[in-house]
């Protein structure tokens, strides 16, 4: 269990997270390994992770998921982060970011049959906003979706899809009106529908996470599969990214912790000169820099996490948040690996893994400037 002491935790959350730190260290952390060498988890892990309510935390009963404070993900995802892999958690959670907007339509015909389906682990859910002509200026997607009838006619890509090939359901940003914000529209696509088909894209990390490019050529959906009024989707598409942002830094918070962990017994074991290498200077004052910064990190996550719990979070302290924390493990994995020496460029320890994916947590779901812009523009500085 990752080791921490915080004002903010009550017994209940300490309960669960005793429970998630058994199921990481006895389904997961033996396993993930060859996982990620494999490229993809075995499909009982979505029913073990379900049953243990993993995936409800904080999604609406009667849909399978349980009322939970913002404490129990970032929680999970911490203890998760233990195993050092981030593949793992973009995997297994996709549907974090792809069926909250679902959830909010409680009119939509399919919500209840596919959220229900997806938070019982049978079936799979992806986010697809990003286009290949780029992914910061969301407001300007190309994809379009035209009115033929009862159906809307789709056409046009998508790219760096998570879980784009194995999803069963897709929540697809679309244009339905004019240009800019004000015309784009939420729809939710099936994986057979006629015209959509998907490739998979190779990466530097996040291995046992598929990517994807999908294709949507004169893709047929009915009218009645859109999430939300027609061209109101951004702001769905805006709250959404909130939640991603701060389930990023838990992350990247936990898989820094987890390099910080292993980079210790590492220290504590490997001898050079005669002694353990923790009995170098050098490398218990880099271990001292280390533990200072993530706990200070910390400290910040939760009182964001509290402030969100509060209904007082602003968009800019979850844009500043997800910096820190990425930064974070910009520092924490490369003098993890180092600490590690040779061992630290070796696969199987999870420095070498964290630190191939770190670049991603700066890129996905906001990059790291334009987090930087809108923190700035919302402050009201501009
Ligand atoms: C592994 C992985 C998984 C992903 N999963 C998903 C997913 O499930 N669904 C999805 O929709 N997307 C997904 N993405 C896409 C991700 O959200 C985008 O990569 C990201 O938003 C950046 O878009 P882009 O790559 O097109 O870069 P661009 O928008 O082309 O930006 C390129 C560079 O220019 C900088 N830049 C752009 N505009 C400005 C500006 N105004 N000021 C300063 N700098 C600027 C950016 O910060 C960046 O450094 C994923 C990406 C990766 C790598």
């Amino acid at each position: 269990m990752a080791a921490y002491r915080s004002i903010y935790l009550n017994d209940e959350h300490l309960a669960f997270r005793d429970s998630v730190a058994r199921f990481v260290d006895e389904q997961i952390i033996p396993h993930i390994n060859q996982w990620e060498e494999d490229g993809g988890l075995p499909s009982e892990l979505y029913q073990q992770a379900a049953e243990l309510g993993l995936f409800g935390i904080g999604y609406p009963e009667e849909l399978g998921g349980f009322e939970a404070d913002p404490f129990y993900k970032v929680l999970s995802t911490i203890e998760i982060s233990r195993a050092g892999s981030g593949g793992l958690m973009a995997n297994l959670f996709t549907h974090d970011i792809a069926i909250p907007p679902l959830i909010l339509d409680t009119q939509h015909p399919l919500r209840d049959s596919v959220c229900t389906a997806v938070l019982s682990g049978q079936q799979r859910a992806a986010l697809a906003i990003t286009e290949p002509s780029g992914g910061s200026d969301v407001a300007n997607i190309q994809t379009r979706a035209s009115r033929d009838g009862d159906d809307y006619v789709i056409n046009g890509s998508k790219t760096f899809i998570t879980s784009g090939m194995d999803a069963d359901w897709f929540t697809v940003a679309v244009r339905t009106g004019g240009e800019g914000a004000g015309g784009v529209s939420l729809i939710l696509v099936p994986r057979d529908a006629p015209g959509f088909t998907r490739t998979p894209l190779k990466k530097m990390g996040w291995w046992c996470s598929d990517t994807a490019t999908l294709y949507f050529d004169d893709c047929r959906v009915p009218v009645a599969n859109r999430i939300g009024p027609e061209n109101a989707g951004f702001p769905f598409i805006m709250q959404n990214f909130n939640n991603e942002r701060l389930g990023l830094a838990a992350q990247a918070w936990g898989l820094a912790n987890a390099a910080f962990e292993e980079a210790l017994e590492w220290a504590q074991q490997r001898k050079t000169f005669g002694k353990p290498i923790i009995h170098h200077q050098v490398i218990r004052h880099k271990l001292t820099d280390m533990r200072a910064r993530l706990d200070a990190a910390r400290a910040y996550l939760f009182e964001i996490t509290w402030l969100i719990s509060k209904n007082q979070a602003k968009p800019a302290d979850l844009a500043q948040l997800k910096n820190h924390c990425t930064d974070l493990i910009e520092y924490i994995a490369p003098e993890a690996v180092q600490i590690l020496g040779g061992a630290g460029y070796m696969r199987e320890t999870k420095s070498e893994r964290i630190f191939r994916e770190t670049k991603v947590l700066s890129i996905g779901g906001g990059t790291r400037e334009i987090m930087n812009e809108l923190a700035a523009r919302q402050q009201g500085w501009l």
